[in-house]
């Protein structure tokens, strides 16, 4: 792309351009105006490079080298320009001496480009650019405004139709038009950007979640507690969320006499700031992560041996601050609620652990329908200086991972510096039905909060141990977890989390107490049912109830009422027949205990 685009304006400063998840961008200063207007023009000259079939080839030179060939213009252009290439040599700046420097050529344009690339432009059969944005170079606002066009490409047109149709798809999926037309949440000004509000709908489909996880938790030995929202700033110094992290968080509360008594004082908001950081002054935190109260309460009385494994698990609801730009329906928002846990064990207990974390998970993922996922080990960066504890601990907790992946088989990835600050962790990546790629659950390794806390326990040979934590959520946030069920499903629940999981359609006035009946039968078995006995067509209820997504939908008519049976109608397999009530509420309550 930049190549064409260089022969169409050999003036063009091209800056950074990497590839990104799906297609890639680059970052171009040109006095004219790109406008998709333009992007039939740029894409014949791409499809000329393609026939051509140009070979990519790399050239290792020195930095001096490179740098005499930005300065005769010659990065990022079909030949020596009157300027210099000014955006390649501040990059190569940036680039330690020493090194070599790799260009690639392809025809007559050449780049600095770290690579790898196709061998030949031949290669790439299909390919389209997709938008143009502004963005400043290097993300910094007193640099100068450069055009962002953006692009994808694909060996073959199917797979790049493909990408396109997955698009369209995810528009019509889109969690924050489903929510509002099916009313399962909102995001209203008045309350606060980014604070989610859950309507009785959306309240149902999280309630049964959380059922199903209560359920698991349970048979997996772990304890229920509550927590509150905000706690002592003490407790999160202590912890070290407070002031590590303090960008991601909202502000302190600071009580209001410490206030009056700091502002007779002549206390500045910046002296404020930092009094609260060395703890000079106390206040509280909204609540960035559960752990510490979950901490406290297992530090609550002397713990022994065997005791352990510890489990305390909490739907526990957290706080970040989001940049405005950064917020998007429910899957990037301000308050959460986590599905956490944090087990506390012995070292021995570790990998075992370890391992039912990560088989709930797969459980959970199982039950609603996601079979494509893997996962990604987050480990630390050894040449950066911000974890806390000690680098043996890191790696026993790191190997524990590792092991409980490989006994599970799953398809794993490891990303070197991805890990939390306290420990390393295993995320779950899921594919969803139109192949996009969502970030969920977590399990994490910790030695770190334990020793901040001082936390022991009475082994069996009478000394004091350190036991090792778990923090784990399978949903991760309940919030974007069920933005992206929306999309999955496309508002089309499984009947165990349907809002209303059937309707019951009289077709006339005549049939309402026969409808009632029906409809109190059900509701007795605990299926969540109304009745439509709006004074319309039977046509326009069916409509409706499609619209709204129902699973069951049941009509009566005169037909039905004198063989005291329904009409059944599936959202998925249409119409069915008459069926009796006994009959029908077997089957859908044994479709809500399978959860399928
Ligand atoms: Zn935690």
């Amino acid at each position: 792309m930049a190549a064409a685009i260089a022969r169409l304006w050999p003036d063009a400063q091209f800056a950074a351009g990497p590839a990104v998840e799906n297609g890639f961008y680059y970052d171009v200063e040109l006095e004219h105006r790109i406008s998709p207007a333009d992007f039939d023009k740029i894409e014949a000259e791409m499809r000329r490079l393609v026939e051509n079939d140009l070979p990519f080839q790399k050239i290792e030179v020195t930095r001096a080298n490179a740098t005499d060939c930005a300065k005769r213009g010659r990065l990022a252009a079909l030949g020596d320009r009157p300027v210099p290439s000014k955006y390649k040599l501040d990059i190569l700046d940036g680039i330690s001496g020493g090194v070599a420097v790799s260009l690639y050529q392809c025809g007559d344009f050449i780049d600095l480009c770290s690579g790898p690339h196709v061998e030949r432009t031949g290669v790439i059969e299909a390919f389209k650019l997709t938008g143009v944005a502004s963005a400043f170079y290097k993300g910094d606002e007193s640099s100068p405004q450069l055009q962002r066009i953006y692009g994808t490409a694909f060996p073959r047109k199917a797979d790049l139709d493909a990408y396109f149709a997955m698009l369209e798809e995810s528009k019509k999926r889109d969690h924050r038009k489903l929510g509002r037309d099916l009313e399962l949440f909102l995001l209203d000004d008045l309350t606060g950007p980014g604070l989610v509000l859950w309507q009785p709908k959306g309240a149902i489909i999280r309630q049964e979640l959380q059922n199903f996880i209560s359920e698991e938790l349970r048979l997996q030995g772990y304890d229920q507690v509550f927590t509150p929202h905000i706690g002592n700033l003490q407790l999160f110094r202590t912890s070290g969320h407070f002031p590590y992290y303090q960008e991601s968080q909202y502000p302190p509360l600071v009580e209001r006499e410490v206030l009056s008594r700091l502002a007779r004082e002549g206390c500045s908001c910046a002296d404020l700031s930092n009094r609260l950081k060395e703890g000079t002054v106390e206040g509280f935190l909204l609540k960035p992560m559960n752990c510490p109260m979950h901490i406290r309460i297992f530090a609550s009385r002397p713990r022994s041996y065997r005791e352990l494994p510890v489990r305390l698990a909490e739907f526990g609801t957290v706080y970040r601050w989001e940049q405005s730009g950064e917020l998007n329906g429910m899957t990037r928002v301000r308050g959460f609620t986590q599905d956490d846990a944090h087990i506390f064990a012995a070292e021995d207990q570790l990998a075992g652990e370890l391992l039912a974390c990560l088989k709930l998970v797969q459980k959970v993922f199982t039950t609603l329908g996601m079979k494509d996922y893997r996962i990604r080990i987050g480990l630390r960066d050894p040449h950066s200086d911000k974890y806390a504890g000690s680098p043996e601990n890191w790696s026993r907790a790191e190997n524990a991972l590792r092991e409980a992946a490989a006994t599970l088989a799953f398809s794993h990835a490891e990303e070197i510096g991805e890990a939390a600050f306290y420990g390393p962790k295993i995320d779950f990546v899921i594919r969803d039905v139109i192949g996009r790629s969502w970030q969920l659950g977590t399990v994490q390794v910790d030695y770190n909060l334990p020793e901040r806390f001082d936390l022991l326990y009475a082994g069996a040979d009478g000394a004091k141990h350190r036991p090792v934590m778990i923090h784990r959520a399978p949903f991760g946030s309940m919030e974007r977890f069920c933005g992206m069920l929306i999309e999955h499903y496309g508002g089309a629940f499984p009947v165990w989390l349907a809002p209303e999981q059937a309707r019951i359609l009289p077709i006339t006035d005549a049939q309402t107490s026969w409808a009632r009946e029906v409809c109190r039968r059900l509701f007795d078995q605990g299926i969540r049912v109304t009745v439509d006995e709006k004074n319309d067509k039977i046509g326009g209820k069916i409509r409706n109830a499609q619209l709204e997504k129902i699973p069951y939908m049941l009509i009566v008519g005169a037909r039905e009422m004198s063989g005291r049976q329904v009409a059944l109608r599936t959202r998925a397999g249409g119409d069915e027949g008459a069926v009796g009530v006994d009959a029908l509420v077997s089957r859908i309550l044994a479709e809500i205990r399978s959860r399928q």
